[in-house]
């Protein structure tokens, strides 16, 4: 028997119980849980602000942990090995996509926290495949954030920009604090835009070059035609318009951030500076790889608050309070 703490309903507090999580997939391997991240998301699952959550459910998708158990048919992993589990816990490993690479856009791709049993429990399990190594000189207490948010910043940064090139991220919080510190140490000349005048300092202690205020309309309009990719973190309205307007020819605005209110877009701005827009989720196990081994390299780790787990509703108000600085981890403490 596990333990895991339960949401049974939208916007109820979790409850510690024990559950029985059966016999374990042949390609499957158990994880016994040292520490899972808080992603917003988990909120959002929490609130069923997305429509798509399943109750009974185990939230948390950030997880470390060590190898308790392999199944028959999984690869590579050894038990005692230390590893992470992100926003997908499986694919169904045959589709074009998965063939591809791209198993993070498999149609069949299990979300951790969505009709399975997330990480705010003793154990976890999920496909090998997704069950990525930790690198040694990660510091496995802090690692959890980058499974989820950092793999969703770090992927559009290895797809679109160069070294060379001028980021703008906008939102430092749980995912844009991260995206300062992997552009910042991928070369790029980096850009941080916020809404919160108190975070300035910070964002430049992250590797921020510039920071101007998301809410200065007119400070926005003269960076015109500067940037050649803005990451977008942030789940508010802002002024879109002006932030399309800063980017260089050829630049794009890429959407992280869940913004429930659609983001108008004028097609002239597109057309004639030869712009997009686009947006991606998570990355795949190799982008998850690749971004565990570039923060080892680079010694980047997102900034945390940590709570036992026992303490679970205390830190999702505390996240939902919007003062966590700036991601929380909690604990295993069963
Ligand atoms: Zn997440
Ligand atoms: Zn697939």
């Amino acid at each position: 028997m596990y333990k895991a703490w339960i949401t049974k309903a939208a916007k109820q507090p979790m409850v510690l119980e024990t559950v029985n999580l059966g016999p374990l997939g042949a390609e499957d391997v158990e994880v016994a849980v040292d520490h899972c991240g808080l992603c917003h998301s988990d909120i959002s699952i929490l609130t069923n602000d997305w429509g798509i959550s399943q109750y009974p459910a185990i939230l948390g998708h950030e997880v470390v942990g060590r190898v308790t158990a392999v199944g028959a048919n999984a690869k590579r992993l050894q038990v005692g090995q230390c590893v992470g589990v992100g926003w997908f816990s499986a694919s169904d490993m045959h589709c074009h996509q998965c063939m591809s690479g791209n198993h993070h856009l498999c149609p069949q791709a299990q979300a951790t926290i969505i009709g399975h049993r997330g990480g705010f429990a003793s154990h976890i399990r999920a496909h090998w495949a997704w069950a990525l190594p930790l690198p040694e000189k990660l510091n496995p207490a802090d690692a959890g954030p980058l499974l989820c948010g950092g793999v969703t910043v770090f992927a559009p940064l290895t797809r679109f920009v160069k070294p060379t090139d001028r980021v703008g991220i906008i939102g430092v919080g749980g995912l844009g604090h991260m995206a300062v510190k992997f552009a910042a140490a991928y070369g790029c000349d980096v850009t941080a835009f916020t809404s919160s005048e108190s975070k300035f300092e910070e964002a430049k202690g992250f590797g921020a070059n510039h920071v101007v205020s998301s809410r200065n309309s007119a400070a926005i309009r003269r960076l015109g035609g500067s940037f050649d990719l803005l990451i977008s973190t942030v789940n508010v309205k802002l002024d879109w318009d002006g932030l399309i307007g800063t980017l260089a020819p050829n630049g794009r605005l890429h959407v992280v951030g869940a913004v429930l209110e659609p983001i108008p877009v004028a097609a002239f701005s597109l057309i004639q500076q030869q712009r997009g827009v686009s947006g991606s989720p998570t990355g795949s196990p190799v982008a998850i790889e690749t971004m565990l081994d570039f923060a080892a390299r680079h010694k980047i780790a997102p900034q945390t608050e940590h709570f036992p787990m026992s303490k679970i509703n205390e830190a999702f108000a505390r996240l939902a309070s919007g003062k966590a600085r700036y991601r929380i981890v909690l604990d295993a403490d069963f």
